[in-house]
């Protein structure tokens, strides 16, 4: 059965959160470091593995298509004050921790963490292992900008203990990528990625975007056909939501080149259907991968998960956010930095941690957000198991989502029975809108999300 019907897809065409948490980030509010510290003390209490993820803000260019937060400057002095920064906010963070729980996994994102230095890139490993107590074997990784790494970097990456890669490609074509202003040769992306592999690292992830301007099916087979060649373990393909009205950058994308939203749906149908036949296992919520990459493996033995980042395999750590916006995950709390880097400067500065707003997770949030990581991760939720771990009755609790959902069973997206739902094939694309039924807070929620496909 095809995972793509374009009626359906119709039918359920609205906006909707992509779950990386749940509540989602939008429903953050005032959040104090003494809440931030009690519930570390209240981790510490539960030990358990632990997930740093650093942010690195700079990129010497902009894409027009970003909606991430970063600092454009072509500036490299700007990286060093960063880094002090980020080194007192790393010290205050590894003493709050047991130095019994272990790093499983390591994640640098950003901006570009490639704006730093090999030599800096180094310090900030080596300042990290020396303030976490490091798992011997984690899953290390860190995202680059092929066009300014070379084999030095890479090297220099795997003796800073990284094991995996992920990198921005969005699609080959040139006049995609000058509209989006990004030029990234196919030559320059595959250097990297063979020195990669010729160095250790484990996995390489690929992100593709479709419904960027100039696009169109002809354009984007070459792209896939490009990508089919590179054979990375994972891809995440994206759709490209024009918000020019939050995303400053987008204003200077021409809406005329952007496709029709036929011609998108069209490039989303010819993508799904080239990565499942090359192979690829479909994960879910944008994320292809290979069937023997540790997430397909994953979601067949039951235990993948979502967050920040993503898809994840490590489902019990607590993800500890380290530089400017980053968002950690600890106890039962979320809690986010501060965005504006002078603001965050000045916190550090003041011997403070930068948190600035978050979460507290209640009792509900917790059923619902069992509810909505099921569903999205393996695509089935056994209602048994919520009623034991959270100890209600799944059919009084949910009595209004149930209501709902029998009507996507009448349409085929799922199966719904007294003990469990099922997604089926035609569902999986429309997971978020599965898990958008179970959401208490999109009611209020003010904010604007993307379309779900
Ligand atoms: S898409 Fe990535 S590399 Fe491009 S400007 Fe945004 S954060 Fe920087």
């Amino acid at each position: 059965m095809s995972l793509f019907d374009l009626a359906l897809i119709k039918k359920y065409d609205r906006s909707g959160p992509r779950y990386t948490s749940y509540p989602t980030a939008n429903n953050f509010s005032a959040f104090t470091q003494t809440d931030y510290e009690s519930q570390v003390a209240l981790s510490n209490e539960r030990q358990g593995p632990i997930s740093l993820y650093c942010h690195i803000p700079f990129c010497d260019t902009v894409c027009f298509y970003c909606g991430c937060n970063k600092v454009v400057t072509k500036d490299k002095t700007k990286a060093e004050p960063y880094l002090a920064a980020l080194f007192k906010e790393i010290d205050q963070q590894g003493a709050l921790f047991d130095h019994s729980r272990q790093v499983e996994q390591m994640h640098f994102g950003g901006g570009t963490p490639t704006f730093l230095s090999n030599e800096q890139i180094m310090r900030l490993s080596e300042k990290l292992q020396s303030a976490f107590n490091f798992a011997d074997e984690g899953e290390y990784s860190i995202e680059i900008d092929p066009r300014g790494v070379d084999e030095d970097t890479i090297k220099a990456l795997a003796k800073a203990r990284f094991n995996r890669i992920s990198l921005g490609v969005q699609d080959f074509n040139e006049d995609v990528q000058k509209a989006v202003n990004r030029i990234q040769s196919f030559e320059q992306t595959k250097s990297v990625i063979d020195s990669a592999r010729a160095h250790g690292f484990e996995s390489v992830s690929i992100d593709l975007i479709y419904g960027l301007p100039k696009q169109s099916v002809e354009t984007f087979k070459t792209t896939l056909k490009q990508v089919g060649e590179l054979r990375p373990d994972r891809i995440s393909l994206f759709n490209y939501a024009h918000l020019p009205e939050l995303f400053k950058p987008q204003r200077r994308i021409d809406v005329l080149a952007l496709p029709s939203a036929d011609e998108k749906l069209a490039i989303f149908q010819y993508s799904m259907n080239f990565l499942l036949a090359q192979g690829y296992v479909y994960i879910g919520m944008d994320h292809f991968s290979l069937p023997e990459d540790p997430l397909a493996i994953a979601q067949r033995e039951g235990h993948l998960y979502r967050n920040f980042q993503g898809y994840a395999t490590h489902a019990d750590c607590d993800i500890v956010g380290l530089g400017l916006s980053s968002i950690g995950q600890v106890g039962d709390s979320f809690s986010q930095n501060e965005k504006n880097i002078e603001q965050y400067y000045q916190r550090i500065e003041a011997g403070e941690l930068p948190v600035i707003k978050g979460q507290l997770i209640n009792n509900d949030d917790k059923i619902r957000r069992a509810v909505i990581m099921d569903l999205i991760c393996h695509f089935e939720l056994n209602f048994a198991k919520v009623e034991q771990a959270f100890d209600i009755n799944f059919s009084e609790y949910f009595a209004n989502a149930l209501v709902e959902l029998a009507e996507m069973h009448t349409d085929g997206l799922l199966v719904l029975d007294a003990h469990s739902i099922k997604v089926q094939e035609k569902g999986k694309l429309l997971i978020r809108n599965i898990c958008m039924v179970f959401d208490a807070y999109l009611a209020s929620s003010k904010t604007q999300f993307s379309k779900t496909i």
